[in-house]
């Protein structure tokens, strides 16, 4: 093949045209396709074929023999701006996992919005953003930036400030809406129809003043966690309801952070001990009928039952942090591994694993999100531990692929230009050294990346990972 680079031996980070000589394609669409020859040119696949394809001139030819290419991953629960000191790793960290859109739940707008102009202005060498905008809490707001809490969200008192916040949320050029727990239904609902306007998706955290099935009812498009599901889920669900709504309307003094602590100490745990099946089913039949999706953050659920923060092989990749991140979250590991897990983590560990199965035998759109940086997950890696757990959840290794592919792209809208490999799509793509069909944890032998056409092969990918 005159003309023709080799892949292994060269960093290519301009776009041009890359061949995938005969590789197993695997997509959410058409599954496993064996032997396949896949042409990008530019920012594009231009040809996806099960017959040879003639390479152009000046190409970079992939020997795909024995590899697989998967759509570029998606994050769909990430908080770039979480962590002062950390937020310049999270791009590089994504990028070098495979992880090539991330959906930023929760940052104020002042701070995530350089991130998505340089996202848009580089395209090449960071990932697609989408964001939320700051949290939008009711009054007292949980995340005020107090100890533990950074200032990631808006407390609103009136119908006509959560009016405004959305207005301007929307002008700002925000890709959905993010509710929080302390809104009162009245303001919840207002955030709903101020955003309908403007065609913007609402997530969210099921309000505490608000049962599951009344927001789900009310067009909140996504839930976050299935975060005060489990409560919705009881047999006891209206008793606790009217006892959340007594708490919230004592508690106006309190600090938004202990009010939610002390609503959640008084009901989960009961939630968990009186979970009705019968009730569930309702529950899941309102997300199914009104399409409401969700990201069950499992992988941040499990905490409590994975202990990751005493798993060596995980915290291997705290040495990717910048250092003093690093220092501080060795710091925090080693005071968690001394405690053992609250009787409540573990249940709700159980809790959301059960869930996750009946989400899927429900046939409700599923998307892989993780909540990084928090909770020991390092950003990029977590995603992977997501899949993994997506899969030990009851997923097969393909559904949890489509949940970080193809359904996040539907549930932006996108899925004409990414989520699936084939012809005129955007060339967002992962290789991979093993199958991810046969173990899903495969998803971390990563070969090579390919964003928007530029190919970054391991070498590039591990400069990335270190560039920290
Ligand atoms: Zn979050």
């Amino acid at each position: 093949m005159g003309g023709c680079n080799d892949a292994t031996s060269e960093k290519t980070l301009e776009p041009h045209s890359v061949l995938f000589d005969s590789v197993t394609v695997i997509d959410a669409k058409s599954g496993e396709r064996a032997n396949y020859y896949v042409l990008i040119s530019g920012n594009k696949i231009v040809e996806v074929s099960d017959k040879p394809i003639e390479s152009p001139s000046n190409c970079t030819v992939v020997n795909g023999k024995g590899k697989y290419l998967i759509p570029g991953l998606w994050d769909a629960h990430v908080h770039v701006t979480f962590t002062p000191g950390l937020e310049q790793s999270m791009f590089p960290l994504f990028l070098g996992n495979g992880i090539t859109s991330i959906r930023d739940t929760g940052g104020l707008i002042d701070e995530i919005l350089p991130w998505k102009e340089k996202s848009l202005k580089e395209p090449n060498s960071t990932p697609r953003l989408f964001i939320a905008g700051p949290l939008l809490d009711g009054y007292p707001n949980v995340y005020n930036g107090s100890p533990g809490r950074p200032e990631i969200s808006v407390g609103l008192k009136s119908e006509e400030e959560a009016i405004k916040m959305v207005d301007s949320l929307a002008v700002a050029g925000v890709d959905l809406i993010k509710s929080y727990e302390m809104l009162s239904p009245d303001l919840f609902n207002t955030i709903l129809a101020a955003a309908k306007k403007y065609n913007l998706p609402v997530t969210g955290h099921v309000p505490l003043s608000v049962d599951a099935i009344e927001a789900s009812d009310a067009g909140l498009r996504s839930m976050e966690h299935l975060r005060n599901v489990e409560m919705s889920c009881s047999s006891d669900f209206d008793s606790l309801l009217q006892a959340r709504k007594r708490m919230l309307a004592k508690g106006t003094d309190y600090p938004g952070g202990e009010l939610r602590s002390d609503i959640h100490s008084a009901q989960r745990m009961h939630a968990f001990k009186t979970f009705d099946e019968q009730r569930a089913s309702q529950v899941l039949a309102a997300f199914k009928k009104n399409g409401t999706w969700q990201i069950p953050t499992i992988a941040l659920t499990t905490g409590g039952m994975n202990r990751l923060y005493e798993d060596e092989e995980w915290t291997k990749t705290f040495k990717f942090l910048p250092e003093t991140i690093e220092t501080e979250w060795i710091a925090a590991a080693n005071k968690a591994k001394e405690k053992q897990s609250s009787d409540i983590s573990l249940a709700h560990g159980e809790w959301v694993l059960m869930m996750v199965k009946k989400l899927k035998d429900s046939r409700i759109k599923v998307l892989a999100g993780t909540d990084t940086p928090i909770g020991f997950l390092t950003p990029g890696f977590s995603l992977h531990k997501e899949l993994e757990m997506l899969v030990k959840g009851g997923m097969q290794p393909l559904e949890a692929i489509e949940s970080a592919t193809l359904l996040p792209a539907m549930y932006f809208n996108v899925q004409d230009s990414i989520g699936t490999i084939d012809k005129n799509m955007i060339a967002d793509l992962v290789l991979l050294e093993a199958n991810p069909l046969s173990d899903i944890t495969n998803t971390r032998k990563i070969n090579a990346v390919v964003r928007n056409g530029s190919y970054y092969n391991r070498k590039a990918l591990d400069s990335l990972l270190n560039s920290n």
